[in-house]
């Protein structure tokens, strides 16, 4: 199968002790058939362990958390008990693909690292080379469909547009929004999407005080300031959240809605942004790489989420 990675993809390397988020952290990780099975016949005393530490509900294994939250194969030093037991090789398909998402079309895989975690996070969001695409492996798939072929040439013109370093970002972002023909410009008013952010499900408290803040500011937070400051860093930022969903159009219909989604997201990233700068009269790279993992953690990693914002723009578009 023919694969597709981002320019980056490939110096992507966990950080695993120096790692502060872990992803051993707070994830109920569920278990696929293959590694179950292997797991259940490890003998000795680190099988018995593995044993107690999967619980099976409904049909499916998954580990099972420990003291806050903890993966129970999360050692203090941060490493993983289960890694140095057993292998790289034996990790199961959740943790060996983590941080990665797959997109898969009918000649390809699209492949692509989660701005979840902060590695990734630090890596997508400081490369300075423009977005491009590498391909590998053979085409053995079915020919790509007319839905598949049509998103796909117009995710090459949006990535085109958020990329032509001869605009500022913001004129770029604001021609991204007239690329669809019936695309409402959301408007951007922070305390409305404060409150919109507040109703969505919570995964990390910190997410909610920031949202919190952000409506009760009372004054100006100018975030195109924001985005010229971190002019390439935002445009890698579009272009993530434009490589990793826009594809899905070709299913559900929903061009206007990712390109929303997308441009929401680098608004309300910037906003914090404002708001850091605005309480600490400085704001730094590292900032905007821990907001957009933060971020990326509460609305693209919740499926509920992700659906109740998408709902807010069909409703905005109609
Ligand atoms: S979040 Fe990323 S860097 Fe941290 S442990 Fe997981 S894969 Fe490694």
């Amino acid at each position: 199968m023919k694969k597709i990675v981002p320019n980056y993809y490939s110096k992507f390397k966990c950080i695993a002790d120096k790692c502060r988020h872990s992803c051993c952290v707070g994830w109920e990780i569920d278990i696929d058939e293959r590694s179950y099975d292997f797991y259940k016949a490890v003998g000795g005393e680190f099988g018995k362990k593995l044993k107690s530490n999967i619980s099976l509900e409904d049909g499916t294994a998954h580990f099972i958390l420990g003291d806050k939250e903890r993966g129970p194969f999360l050692m203090e030093n941060g490493l993983c008990e289960l890694f140095i037991n057993l292998g790289e090789d034996k990790l199961c398909d959740i943790c060996t693909m983590h941080p990665r998402f797959v997109n898969y079309l009918s000649d390809r895989e699209e492949i692509g690292l989660g701005l979840t975690c902060e590695e990734a996070s630090r890596l997508i969001l400081s490369e300075k080379d423009k977005f491009s695409l590498i391909s590998s492996g053979k085409n053995e798939g079915e020919a790509l469909n007319d839905d598949e072929r049509e998103i796909l040439s117009f995710r090459e013109l949006c990535i085109h547009t958020v990329t032509d370093r001869s605009k500022g970002i913001k004129e770029r972002l604001a021609i991204l929004l007239s690329l669809p023909d019936y695309c409402m410009v959301p408007d951007l008013n922070i305390k409305y999407w404060a409150e919109e952010y507040l109703k969505l499900e919570r995964l990390d408290a910190a997410w909610g005080e920031i949202l919190e803040k952000l409506k009760a500011f009372k004054g100006d937070l100018p975030y195109e300031d924001i985005l010229t400051e971190f002019e390439t860093e935002f445009e890698q930022l579009t272009v993530y959240f434009i490589y990793r969903y826009l594809i899905k159009a070709a299913e559900d219909y929903l061009t206007a809605e990712y390109l929303q989604f997308t441009f929401i997201s680098v608004f309300m990233i910037a906003k914090v942004l404002a708001l850091i700068k605005a309480e600490k009269g400085v704001v730094k790279r590292e900032n905007l790489f821990e907001i957009a993992r933060i971020y990326s953690s509460e609305i693209e990693y919740s499926d509920e989420n992700l659906e109740n914002l998408l709902d807010i723009f069909s409703e905005m578009n109609f």
